[in-house]
């Protein structure tokens, strides 16, 4: 039995654990797969990396729209796929080097307890004084039937496929299988969306929902209400069986099927049980507010702990545990209630706060107002006629409530909205005391916030 004052399990956002100020302690990192986690190898960066070429494919094709020629004459996925790759997988054995060299023991392997506070990796048993767990989440792979008899793609190796398929059926219309249909429709593959739900990106705001949708159903073949009742391998590929909702049944060829639909907390892999770890009915491992679990001496955070699945909230979690290990006599305490998400498709998409339908639910009094990018000057320079910024307020307090942006750089555009939820600002002060640069695109945001019912 190997004794330890921290062991952290997952080097995904865990990595970012151990800095200086908890030198000095005996530290275990335990990593079943690649340092950097899902994020770096198989998340945020290589979706990123990969929409950033699929939208410099898509600005070409849009080029004549402001008198430019330009055709897209070739996609080089091996050199698409390289440069994102070649970066991004050097980094675990760097990563490993620099741990062991600064006196941490990197245990290459999956760890599940044994007993509370002791966990065994390939036979080594390891005991904390503190544990902290970071084992993050995975695709969920639903049950349709035939799926085991085909080879299927998830987002853990869609991205680095040796060639973009012709084809391709997506199952799922979250936030995965917006960026990859974009990624991959940019490239070349003919797109099918399978989405059970009325639309696409069932958790954004309605009208977000819609123009999203409506967007898409013009670039890709999108079946709403519909599901796939079964998978047959076929010569080259897959044959689909579509169920819509009325009960008409169509079959669909494709190359390949991605499999988006969510992701599961990787805590059924830990023997949580034998951790003596609560966990809810999603299997998230249960914390407080300081993100201790119910074992004293342990805490979860990222993917396995929140429901969200964001990396800037693992971000935050993980400065707030390091805090916390060191000082758990003045605690941290959060609820990140204002969180803010980015859906990186074309068109982007940004949202924080409540959705139009979440406030109708709840009966919160609310002031609305949209405002398209059209009817402002960057927005003629872009020749925009589809994208739009929402904003809600509560009447009383003028405080925001939500926005919700669909467009170009969405993602950056709303930052100085979720600014002002944490600050408490009112729209009145947002829209009249703050100078916004003419005319740039952030004047869309200022038009929104004037534009609420006073
Ligand atoms: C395609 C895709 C795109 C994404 N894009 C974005 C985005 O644009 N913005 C955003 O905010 N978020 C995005 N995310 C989500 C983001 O990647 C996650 O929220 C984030 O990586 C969670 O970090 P984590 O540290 O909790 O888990 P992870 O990064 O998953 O790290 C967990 C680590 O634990 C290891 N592990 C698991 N079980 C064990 C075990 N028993 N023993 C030892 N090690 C174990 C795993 O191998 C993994 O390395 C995306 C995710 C995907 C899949």
């Amino acid at each position: 039995l190997q004794d330890y004052d921290l062991i952290i399990v997952g080097a995904g956002s865990g990595n970012m654990l151990p800095t200086a100020e908890i030198d000095g302690w005996r530290i275990a990192v335990v990593e079943s797969d690649r340092f950097g986690g899902t994020c770096l190898n198989r998340g945020c960066i290589p979706s990123k990396m990969l929409v950033y070429a699929a939208d410099v494919a898509e600005n070409v094709r849009r080029a004549p729209r402001y008198g430019i020629g330009a055709d897209v004459t070739g996609v080089d996925w091996p050199a698409i796929r390289e440069r994102v790759f070649s970066r991004i997988d050097p980094l675990h054995d760097r990563a490993v080097d620099y741990r062991r060299r600064h006196g941490i023991d990197v245990f290459l392997g999956r760890a599940r307890f044994v007993a509370p506070k002791v966990l065994s990796v390939d036979g080594a048993e390891l005991r904390g004084e503190r544990i902290v767990l970071a084992v993050g989440s995975r695709p969920s792979v639903p049950d349709i039937p035939g799926l085991d008899s085909i080879s299927y793609h998830t987002s853990d190796t869609i991205m680095r496929v040796a060639e973009p398929p012709r084809s391709m059926l997506v199952v799922g219309g979250g936030y995965i299988a917006a960026e990859m249909s974009h990624v991959f429709g940019a490239f070349g593959t003919q797109i099918t969306i399978v989405q059970r739900g009325d639309t696409l990106l069932a958790a954004h705001d309605g009208d977000i929902r819609q123009r999203f949708t409506e967007l898409y159903a013009r670039r890709f073949d999108v079946r709403l209400a519909t599901t796939v009742e079964r998978l047959e391998p076929a010569s080259g590929g897959v044959v689909a069986r579509l169920r819509s909702r009325r009960g008409e049944l169509a079959d669909v060829f494709a190359d390949s099927v991605l499999i988006a639909t969510g992701r599961v907390p990787n805590s059924d892999q830990l023997d949580v049980s034998a951790g003596g770890l609560a966990v809810d009915e999603h299997g998230h491992i249960r914390t407080d507010d300081t993100y201790a679990t119910s074992v004293p001496g342990v805490w979860a955070l990222g993917d396995t702990t929140n429901h969200f699945q964001l990396k800037h909230m693992a971000n935050a979690e993980t400065r707030l545990v390091r805090h916390n290990l060191l000082r758990p006599d003045a605690p941290r305490r959060a609820r990140f209630e204002i969180v803010p998400a980015a859906v990186f498709a074309d068109p982007q998409v940004a949202s924080v706060g409540a959705t139009e339908d979440q406030l109708r639910r709840e009966g919160r009094h609310y002031v609305a107002a949209v405002q398209e990018y059209g009817d402002t000057a960057y927005g003629w320079a872009l020749e925009d006629t589809t994208s739009f910024v929402k904003v809600l307020a509560d009447p009383v307090s003028r405080t925001l409530l939500g926005a919700h942006i669909l467009g170009p750089q969405a993602a950056t555009l709303i930052q100085p909205l979720i600014q002002a939820m944490h600050l408490g600002n009112t729209v009145d002060q947002l829209a009249r005391d703050v100078l916004y640069i003419h005319p740039a695109l952030t004047e869309v945001v200022e038009n929104a916030l004037l534009a609420l019912p006073s």
